[in-house]
Formats: structure tokens, C-alpha cells, sequence
């Protein structure tokens, strides 16, 4: 198949790329996309205040004291306009890929006729005990391998972002452990109708009741910014607890911060890992045209991944 069937010129780009650009250097700043987020409906983390947050980070860094810690430091302080550190871990540099995303993902929602999902899935056997993320190249690698496969068996595009948190038990019911998971926007006639098909890839585990949690996406830009977002958080599962009633409540997280020896800890993976590795696409492609960035469908090589799988469908495997 000749190539001329391309409607426009498009380059494949990343994130690093992007933003390493002069083209990219509005992202971070202040301007569009914003939005606002969480339960008080906040605007989003502001230029400033990912700049303090780096200094914090360096901080932190600094006290650990080891090589790799001071390294890493010494790189994000040195993060500036036209020399951006691309780290992972630099508060500015994750908050200028989340805007880059947010902005590139502007018009999927109208091309799929409005009609999409929001599907958050945790891989449990992926979980990292505390104090083990260095032994991973990139911490999402597992779960991204598995939802790669789940998609290319009910042969259905997605794209969105990689998180991890650091979950705890508020009587130390369990090891503390870090818990990647990822939440996926996909046009939404496909991803329903398989969901059956879907669901098996990930089954339910001790701490994970419901791994795959799939809801309708209105398509507003505070959703997309929460699959890049670049905060990490503790959760803390509670005691099941007696209610007025007499019956139980169910298991319960709350948020809260990472600090400590695992804020760095995790700070040095999300190094290792890169901005980019926060990204997932399946069927979908970050392209520069015409001097913007834009996530598109993929429509070359690929075929229709709406309706074929471009690879063979493997079967789930329990663990
Ligand atoms: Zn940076």
C-alpha cells in the first residue's frame, strides 16, 4: 500500500521530543489546556508551584545523600527554558507532559462521535515491594505488556497513562508495596460490547477487589489530565469498619503524600523510566503536523485497529 493515502504530513514524535522543542516550551507555562480537577474542583498545579516542587525534590534528594540521589538532583535544579532536564521525576517537566497530552488528545473525543470510555485497571501481580523499584528498568513494563495483550485480544485501541502509588495498611494487615495502574479513554461501542472479554486479563486480587473499573468518559480535559497526572499518592486501606446499621463498610483507602525514603525512592524510577513512559497507546500515535502536537487513530501499517487485531490474540493466563 503506497503511503500518498496519508491526508496530512505527520511525523511521529514523543513526549521528550515535544518538549525539548521550541514549540514545546509553552507547555510550561500557564496558557491553554486548562482545566480543573479534584473533589473541590481546583484549577490545575500551576507553573510555580511545579517549579517550588522541584526544589522540594531536590531537597529531599540531597538529604538521601546517595550518588544516584545527588546526581539526579543536580539535574532538575539545572532544569531551565531551552535546557529542560526531561526527567521523569522533575515535578516541571511531568507537569509540562500532562499539558502536552491533555492538548493532544484535544480532538479524540468528537472523533469518536462522543461516545467513549474511561477504564482504570490494576495488574495486582505487578505490585513492587517498598524498596524495590530499582530493580526495575521501568515499573510499568508489566502492566503495560498485560493490557497490550488484553486490547489486542477483543482487538480494541486505547490510550492514556501509567500511575503508580504506594499502597499501606493502616494496621500493617500487609508490606507496604508499590502499585502501578493505568486508566485508558477507548471509543466506547467496542470496549462495551468486549468487556466480558476484557475482564478476564485481570483478575481480582487480595487488595484489588476490582481491577478493571470501566465508566463512561465525558470527554472533559480534566480526564485525560488525570491519566498523566503528575502527583503520586499513599493509599492507606482501613479496617473494615461497623456502621450505625450494624453492617460493615468494605474496604476503604485514603490519599495522602509520599514522603521519606520513598518519595526519593520512586522519584529515581520515575528517572529511570522517562516522561514517556507514562504514555500508552495502542492503535493511536503522538504526531507533530503542521507545527502542533495531536494524538491520532493509526491508520498506516497498523490497519483498522477498530476491527482487526494487528497481532494475534493470546489468551489470559491466571496467576
Ligand atoms: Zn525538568
Amino acid at each position: 500500500m503506497s503511503n500518498s493515502s496519508r491526508p496530512t504530513r505527520a511525523t511521529r514524535t514523543t513526549i521528550d521530543d515535544i518538549l525539548s522543542s521550541q514549540a514545546g516550551r509553552r507547555f510550561f507555562g500557564d496558557g491553554p489546556p486548562n482545566w480543573r480537577q479534584g473533589r473541590n474542583d481546583q484549577p490545575a498545579k500551576t507553573s510555580e508551584l511545579a517549579v517550588h516542587e522541584r526544589g522540594l525534590l531536590a531537597k529531599a534528594l540531597r538529604r538521601d545523600g546517595s550518588a544516584e540521589a545527588l546526581e539526579l538532583a543536580g539535574r532538575i535544579d539545572l532544569c531551565r527554558r531551552g535546557r529542560r532536564c526531561l526527567s521523569g521525576a522533575c515535578p516541571a517537566c511531568a507537569r509540562a507532559a500532562q499539558r502536552v497530552f491533555v492538548h493532544a488528545c484535544r480532538n479524540l473525543f468528537d472523533g469518536h462521535g462522543q461516545e467513549m470510555v474511561a477504564v482504570n485497571v490494576v495488574c495486582h501481580w505487578a505490585g513492587i515491594d517498598r524498596g524495590r523499584l530499582a530493580e526495575h528498568e521501568d515499573i510499568f513494563e508489566d502492566t503495560r505488556g498485560r493490557l497490550l495483550d488484553a486490547l489486542a485480544d477483543v482487538a480494541a485501541r486505547a490510550v492514556g497513562g501509567f500511575d503508580i502509588s504506594l499502597n499501606t495498611h493502616e494496621s500493617d494487615a500487609f508490606e507496604p508495596y508499590w502499585a502501578p495502574h493505568v486508566l485508558i479513554m477507548a471509543p466506547a461501542r467496542r470496549l462495551l460490547r468486549l468487556g466480558q472479554d476484557f475482564r478476564p486479563w485481570f483478575p481480582a486480587g487480595d487488595d484489588t477487589p476490582r481491577p478493571v473499573r470501566m465508566s463512561k468518559f465525558d470527554g472533559e480535559a480534566r480526564g485525560f489530565a488525570y491519566a498523566l497526572k503528575p502527583d503520586f499518592s499513599r493509599r492507606i486501606s482501613l479496617e473494615p469498619r461497623l456502621l450505625a446499621d450494624g453492617s460493615r463498610s468494605t474496604f476503604g483507602t485514603r490519599g495522602k503524600p509520599i514522603g521519606g525514603a520513598s518519595r526519593v525512592e520512586l522519584a529515581l524510577a520515575l528517572d529511570r523510566a522517562g516522561l514517556d513512559a507514562r504514555l500508552f497507546m495502542r492503535g493511536y500515535e503522538l504526531v507533530t503536523s503542521g507545527g502542533d502536537v495531536e494524538i491520532v487513530p493509526r491508520t498506516s501499517s497498523q490497519g483498522r485497529a477498530s476491527q482487526q487485531a494487528d497481532q494475534p490474540g493470546r489468551t489470559p493466563s491466571p496467576r
